[in-house]
């Protein structure tokens, strides 16, 4: 996909994250398919495996932020949509082979991340809210990240 023919909301996150890397790519196509399946509402709270770009990514396009307390981080490699009015949530983690068929070639992976279907990309699974023990804030430096050893 040339970056002429970019959508508008991707062109916005471009602009706004201020470049197209693997953290936004996949930061767009988690929140595509997220809010297909989950109401963008007051409700919603975003649980994030992920920093960086790709938090980033999902702040501009869920509207969701650290400071509202509506973005949380979790011991977790994927992403948790959890509406807190209807009860409803869904986790999307990233599927091993996209990582694996793309791997040392990031212009490739991109692209992929930005053409195949979303469950070409991403398993789904229900997802409850976090229990009492949740603990959300797992320090930066404990967490692998997916992405991070492409980028
Ligand atoms: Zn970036």
């Amino acid at each position: 996909m040339g970056s002429h023919n970019y959508p508008p909301d991707l062109r916005m996150l471009i602009n706004r994250h201020g470049h197209l890397c693997i953290g936004s790519a996949i930061g767009y196509r988690v929140c595509k398919f997220a809010l297909k399946l989950i109401d963008k509402g007051p409700g919603l709270t975003v649980y994030t495996g992920s920093g960086g770009c790709l938090q980033h990514a999902i702040e501009i396009l869920t509207g969701c932020s650290r400071a509202k307390g509506t973005i949380i981080s979790m011991e977790d490699q994927g992403w948790g949509f959890y509406d807190h009015t209807s009860g409803e949530g869904y986790r999307l983690s990233l599927k091993r082979e996209i990582l694996q068929k793309n791997s040392g070639d990031k212009e490739s992976l991109i692209e992929a991340l930005l053409t195949l279907p979303d469950n070409d990309i991403f398993t789904v699974e229900a997802f409850d809210r976090p229990g009492p023990d949740f603990n959300p804030e797992v320090p930066e430096t404990e967490r692998e990240d997916p992405v991070k050893s492409q980028a």
